[in-house]
């Protein structure tokens, strides 16, 4: 069910719900479940946990409740909703790391190779499942892992004497407005910010960003690593959690291909794969917060905000609005320099990543995904 599809590729956003498993300590509290999916649909709906009447419910502990009295249900709809409890009741699909691949990261590489930009996303409150989602674990490797090995065995057959690749990678990070390297040690105390700017033939960039080029999905793993310990140490440094921060992991592909007959005549296709582990969106509704926190708090819900609009914008002209919002790509950091990834004939993805058993950080999440769509 994916209705912006038809349009030819334009302007492409897709929305998606991501339901984490419950965590121990959430078992271990009797936590209820909040939630019920109809994948069919696409559809997510959220309950008050006082809504919720398990007495007569054959999975009382963890599934989608069986009975319940229904005084406020809230029911959104995504172009798809994904659960991931794997004690839950029958038909119900569990998507797990392979099946969200092959939901979204295999056709995204597909737009990739035939020279377009994608951009990945993951949304939602600290402990939802963003990280989960983008990196994943040793054994169940996510998003980006798992498009950058697909990417290089893609290469592998399609290079020829005539077609050949090259991929570069750069990883950086936005905290409070400012961008930082993450695949760069940090020298100075406090780090120092990397400016932005703005080209005419490539739009807004990182000046001074270091890009590093890989031939082997080993290759990428390596920076990976690097870069995820060096987001975990630059929070500390900046007194902060990476949960603040947004991540930003970029693969620029380049195709050449050469024309057997005219040697010199080669053509180029670019495109750039983004990966985007958003802030905790907690933050952005944090009240009593004073000083830094308060500004980290500002900025957060600055871009968080300015990106559910820009987003929303391209998914209405994509169906044909008539009305011709100015996208607020400037209106924060992260949105400018993500501009040529989000609009044109781009594809985007939203996963928004929610708790199975926090009604207030759920509720928010899904109607912040909910006015994306
Ligand atoms: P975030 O990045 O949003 O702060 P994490 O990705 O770190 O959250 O997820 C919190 C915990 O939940 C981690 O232990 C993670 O492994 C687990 N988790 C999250 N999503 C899933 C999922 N879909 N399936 C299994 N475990 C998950």
């Amino acid at each position: 069910k994916f209705s912006t599809d038809s349009l030819g590729g334009q302007g492409n956003v897709r929305v998606l719900v991501r339901a984490r498993p419950f965590l121990q300590r959430e078992i271990d509290a009797e936590c209820k479940c909040l939630l019920s999916m109809d994948q069919s649909l696409g559809t997510t709906t959220l309950y008050r946990p006082d809504d919720i009447d398990f007495s007569d419910d054959g999975v009382s502990d963890l599934g989608t409740p069986l009975s319940r009295r229904v005084r406020d249900a809230k029911e959104f709809a995504f172009d798809e909703s994904m659960w991931s409890v794997d004690r839950m009741t029958k038909n119900t699909q569990f998507v797990d790391q392979d099946l969200l691949y092959d939901k979204v990261g295999r056709e995204f590489l597909d737009h990739s190779f035939e020279g377009y930009h994608t951009c990945m996303l993951a949304y939602g409150q600290t402990g939802a499942g963003k990280s989960y989602t983008m990196n994943g674990t040793d054994r169940e490797p996510g998003l980006i892992p798992r498009t950058c090995y697909d990417l290089f065995q893609r290469i592998e057959k399609m290079t020829t004497a005539t077609m050949t690749f090259t991929v570069k990678i750069s990883y950086f990070e936005i905290y409070n407005e400012h961008v930082y390297d993450l695949l760069l040690p940090v020298t100075t105390d406090p780090p120092t910010p990397l400016k932005v700017r703005e080209s005419p033939v490539d739009g807004p960039y990182v000046k001074d960003l270091t890009t590093h080029s890989v031939r082997s999905y080993a290759e990428v793993e390596k920076y990976l690593m690097l870069g995820n310990k060096q987001r975990a140490t630059a929070a500390t440094n900046m007194n902060a959690t990476s949960s603040r921060s947004h991540a930003v992991f970029t693969l620029a592909l380049k195709k050449i291909e050469s024309d057997p007959i005219i040697d010199e005549t080669t053509e180029e296709t670019n495109s750039r794969i983004r990966f985007v582990d958003l802030a905790g969106s907690e933050r952005a509704n944090s009240t009593g917060a004073t000083g830094t926190r308060l500004r980290e708090g500002a900025n957060i819900n600055k871009s968080l905000t300015t990106l559910g609009r820009v987003i929303s914008i391209l998914a209405e002209s994509a169906l044909g609005s008539k009305k011709r919002d100015v996208v607020p790509y400037r209106d924060s950091t992260l949105t400018w320099l993500l501009k040529d990834n989000l609009g044109g004939n781009s594809k985007t993805a939203m996963i928004a990543c929610i708790s199975p058993c926090d009604y207030e950080e759920t509720l928010s999440t899904l109607r912040y995904a909910s006015q994306a769509k």
